[in-house]
């Protein structure tokens, strides 16, 4: 089969000490946490902020709603372990998102909402139906987009998209979240991917995978021979890609599939006629379709440069001090990154929580500082996959030069970490390069 991608980008073979150390447990069976208290942050998506709707005192079960947002641009919150509320304050996240919280007390008993139950036949479900439960379930971007899956759906219908990406692809290092779900609950990956597909209206379904996950690719292809027999009326694909970081970036995954540059602000639905969701947000619409089961907890990878990686299900809302209590070095790290660890943001606080869009946490123990000034290898503007000159942006930045930045196109940058990756001077590029990149945008809409 024709295996596509981007140029430029980062290959598992140009890893540095990271991808050297690369090991991986690929467990059947989760490790589930089951942490003291929670504390639910009410914007852990893009778009509005959500209102709590419980008190301090009031006792919840798990699935309950507890944050209700004001327009149809944010997802509705819900309790992710039973107990009693024990605080509503205002929070900020490691990515600048300040918002209030509610702080669960787990009273451990797991009291699920009656509202939970497995539904009897899916197959009875009318399109309206499924809407209303996607708009119920609090879902939005779990790959770490965050828009929230019901806005994205009205707005594929309203472009008129004709194919549905599924996005497994799972190409930062280090990262294994999603590949959980599509190597043990293909089926489920499959059968949110469908649902969604008749609430976009949409004709095509295809499945992007790299072709290095050989395990997961077999249990897509049995999940889609499984299906296809429901599905007369759409056609379903699995395309792969070469194995090539950051393919899974919505901007490189266009370029790749239809050869077409998207510009930033530019819609996929409109420039493409195509909507991308990711495969653990079509795991988790499964979940509602069949059980009425909100999102509620989600897979976080745990992984590092000196340890075994695995993954763990986790309730939104867990703080990362209670899930690292277990893994031995830890509270040595020399740094923790909420998130991929190339995507992610340096925290130096444990007290932070996962929120819906946490895939990882990655723990650095050998970290170094800057070894020397940049040597103008060029390393880094062979592997910014969107075709920057990091090394300049990063010089302009520290001069000052935000003029001179804009006329760069600093914009364009998607923080996905390639330079920093590959600078053998260990600069921290990407993350000046993204806050300017940030500043950029927000002056272009003023
Ligand atoms: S400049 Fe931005 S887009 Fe380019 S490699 Fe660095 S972080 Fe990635
Ligand atoms: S990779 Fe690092 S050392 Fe090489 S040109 Fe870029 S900034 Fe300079």
């Amino acid at each position: 089969m024709k295996r596509l991608s981007f140029k430029k980008g980062i290959m598992p073979k140009d890893g540095l000490d990271f991808e050297k150390q690369r090991k991986f447990l690929r467990e059947a069976l989760l490790e589930v946490c089951s942490p003291k208290e929670v504390t639910i942050p009410m914007k852990q998506h893009t778009g509005t902020e959500c209102d709590p709707v419980v008190s301090v005192g009031n006792e919840v079960a798990l699935g309950d709603l507890i944050g209700v947002p004001s327009d149809m641009r944010g997802v509705p919150v819900h309790a992710s372990v039973s107990g009693t509320v024990t605080r509503i304050d205002t929070i900020r996240l490691p990515n600048k998102v300040r918002c209030k919280a509610v702080t669960i007390k787990n009273d451990l008993r797991r009291r699920v909402s009656p509202k939970i139950q497995p539904r009897k036949d899916i197959s009875r479900l009318s399109l309206s139906e499924l809407q209303k439960l996607l708009w119920n379930s609090g879902i939005c971007g779990m790959g770490g987009e965050g828009e929230p899956t019901y806005t994205k759906c009205l707005r594929a219908q309203e472009r008129e998209v004709d194919t549905l990406l599924v996005n497994c692809t799972q190409s930062e290092p280090f990262l294994a979240c999603d590949l959980h779900h599509i190597r043990v609950n293909a089926a489920k990956v499959l059968e949110g991917a469908m649902a969604l597909s008749g609430i976009c209206h949409v004709k095509n379904v295809i499945f992007c995978i790299e072709d290095t996950w050989s395990d997961e690719i077999v249990a897509l292809q049995k999940a889609v021979t499984d299906i296809r027999h429901r599905y007369l009326d759409r056609k379903i694909e699995i395309q792969l890609f070469k194995t090539r970081f950051p393919q899974g970036c919505q901007q490189l995954l266009v370029k790749a599939i239809y050869g077409v540059e998207l510009p930033l602000g530019c819609e996929m639905e409109e420039r493409v006629k195509a909507v991308l969701f990711n495969a653990s947000t079509c795991y988790a619409f499964s979940e509602m379709i069949e059980k009425n089961q909100p999102l509620t907890s989600r897979i976080v990878t745990i992984s590092g440069d000196t340890i075994t990686g695995h993954n763990v299900l986790v309730p939104i809302g867990t703080s990362v001090e209670e899930i690292l209590e277990r893994v031995p070095g830890a509270h040595t790290a020399q740094r923790i990154v909420w998130g991929g660890a190339m995507t992610g943001v340096a925290i130096d606080t444990l007290n932070v929580p996962i929120i819906k869009t946490t895939t990882a946490i990655t723990i650095i123990r050998r970290f170094e500082p800057p070894r020397t000034n940049c040597i103008h290898c060029g390393a880094c503007i062979g592997a910014c996959p969107v075709g920057l000159s990091p090394n300049l942006l990063n010089r302009l930045i520290e001069l000052g030069r935000q003029d001179m930045l804009e006329s760069e196109s600093v914009e364009q940058c998607i923080a996905c970490g390639a330079c920093s990756y590959v600078c053998p001077a260990g600069i921290e590029l990407s993350t000046n390069i993204a806050k300017a990149a940030h500043r950029a945008r927000r002056s272009a809409v003023r």
